[in-house]
């Protein structure tokens, strides 16, 4: 097999093959040889006596070729040792993966080290381009030992990464001063952020279930004390337990909705939904809570009926959850536009302006996080679970639309859903966009 030059890796040389290749390093010696066996004829001497000395003489300095030479060839025969069907199979590999000879010189490297960590010049060590001294302690260590061993190693800055890196000796029965080790790197940073996420989700349901379990229990332990033959404070009591309990329900409504769409992320709906028809079926719904805030609703409708691929019970939850949250916190506005209408490439959008008091630049990117709330106290007091948006995010991602926030404080914010005209599967995988 055959090295593609193209992919001649960092650190290695193509191994020699046939006489010219093995004579080559010789040549020198091999040239002065001939040129003075000629130059001796003039001299007086026989032909082959000349020929016959000479060639003792270039023997002998083939015979001893150079420290150089020798650390050369050792260094050549380990690259040899890892074939060019070897090296397509690392090449293969999506992990970065460095083999180096036991002086920790660089013998092959894959594209994804080359990434990783960049490419190393020829016969480069290791520690040209690794400098921390967990992993060169941990390559020293196998090289001196012949034992597997692996460390952890944790990168702060560009951003946080987590890497597993692991080092051990190739077992290919090669002498053992002519042995080869191999580097891994194994990326923990997806796991890590995941399992961050979800310490912090269950940290943050669990706090926001136990602040009205803390005050439904209060209650209960006054009524049993102090307010026991109260009927006043106790008919009262009982007003704000429903509340708290109510507000219990609506989050685990809406941590059970998560749930599910999360269940069903990978599956697209398939269903065609009246653009239209569902949003004007969710402000009929939310006109009394409308009227009760004294907002007024505007909907301007196609005249043309817009048909989109999705789940219509999806789709009317998240019109109600964007349109709910114009009517509360833009209440002051007292009026939300809602404009559903197609456009001739983006295909189709539904836009919710409020004009009431917007939202800080630096709120934005974060709303649809799960718990995330400008104001945590406006947001129970509206009866927000902080889960609303990120339910919306989750939907949309699963129907291919995004998510547009354009908000001026002071002035009112309008939140678009754009669905692709061409279908499912056509947009990017990026469910939300914020400007
Ligand atoms: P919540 O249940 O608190 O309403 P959401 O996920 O629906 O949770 O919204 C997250 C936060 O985004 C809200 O708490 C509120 O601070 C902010 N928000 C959402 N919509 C608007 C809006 N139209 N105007 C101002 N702020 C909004």
């Amino acid at each position: 097999m055959v090295d593609n030059p193209q992919d001649t890796p960092v650190g290695a040389e193509a191994p020699g093959t046939g006489l010219a290749a093995r004579l080559r390093p010789h040549a020198g010696p091999l040239a002065v040889g001939a040129v003075m066996a000629l130059a001796s004829v003039p001299a007086g001497l026989e032909p082959w006596q000349s020929i016959f000395g000479y060639g003792l003489f270039t023997a002998g300095l083939l015979l001893w070729p150079s420290g150089r030479a020798v650390a050369r060839a050792k260094a050549e025969s380990r690259a040899a040792q890892v074939s060019a069907q070897d090296f397509s199979v690392i090449e293969a590999l999506d992990m970065p993966t460095v083999i180096f000879d036991q002086d920790t010189q660089v013998v092959r490297q894959n594209t994804a080290a080359r990434t990783l960590i960049g490419a190393y010049p020829e016969r480069a060590s290791l520690s040209a381009r690794i400098r921390s001294p967990v992993i060169l302690d941990l390559v020293a260590r196998v090289v001196a030992r012949g034992l597997t061993e692996s460390v952890e190693y944790t990168e702060r800055v560009p951003s946080e990464r987590w890497h597993e890196v692991r080092v051990s000796l190739i077992a290919n029965g090669s002498p053992s001063d002519n042995r080869l080790f191999v580097l891994t790197f194994r990326d923990l940073t997806e796991a890590r952020r995941m399992d961050r996420m979800r310490t912090d989700f269950v940290a943050n349901a669990s706090h926001e279930l136990r602040t009205p379990l803390a005050s439904l229990m209060g209650f209960i332990e006054t009524m049993q004390g102090p307010a026991r033959n109260d009927e006043a404070a106790q008919t009262r009591f009982f007003g704000i337990m429903l509340e708290q309990a109510q507000r219990m329900a609506r989050l685990i409504d809406d941590l059970l909705s998560l749930s599910r769409l999360e269940m069903r992320a990978h599956v697209a709906p398939d269903g065609e939904v009246d653009l239209g028809g569902t949003v004007a079926h969710v402000v009929d719904t939310l006109k009394p809570m409308a009227d009760d805030l004294g907002v007024a609703i505007e909907l301007d409708l196609p005249q043309d009926p817009i048909t989109v691929t999705g789940d219509v019970d999806e789709l009317i939850q998240v019109f109600s959850n964007l349109i709910e949250n114009a009517c509360k916190y833009g209440q002051t506005g007292k009026r939300v536009k809602i404009i559903v209408a197609s456009t001739d490439e983006a295909g189709s959008h539904v836009t919710i302006q409020d004009f009431g008091p917007g939202i800080a630049k630096e709120h934005v990117p974060r709303l649809t996080e799960r718990f995330y709330r400008v104001d945590v106290e406006t947001s129970r007091a509206k009866k927000g679970t902080g889960l609303g948006l990120a339910i919306v995010k989750h939907i949309l991602a699963r129907h291919r639309a995004r998510l547009v926030v354009r908000s001026t404080p002071g002035e009112g914010s309008a939140f678009t859903v754009k669905f692709s005209q061409s279908g499912l599967g056509k947009l990017s995988s990026s469910s939300e966009l914020y400007e």
